[in-house]
């Protein structure tokens, strides 16, 4: 699985990293962005979870 985080979209919430912090990263303005374009199995889950509830739906997986 991919994950992408979409910086136009991304408002910084940082929900993305409260819920998969080993996902997501955020930059010194608290935007997230994916620490790895490449989630591994055991985090799939989690990305998941992070992209349903980020409030902007700036997180794409594919
Ligand atoms: S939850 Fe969404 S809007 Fe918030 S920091 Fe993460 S990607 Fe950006």
């Amino acid at each position: 699985m991919k994950v992408a985080v979409d910086s136009e979209l991304c408002q910084g919430h940082a929900r993305c990293w409260d819920i998969a912090p080993e996902v997501f990263s955020l930059d010194e303005e608290g935007h997230g962005f994916a620490s790895d374009s490449e989630v591994p199995p055991a985090l799939q889950e989690k990305a998941r979870e992070a992209a349903q509830n980020c409030p902007e739906r700036a997180i794409t997986l594919s």
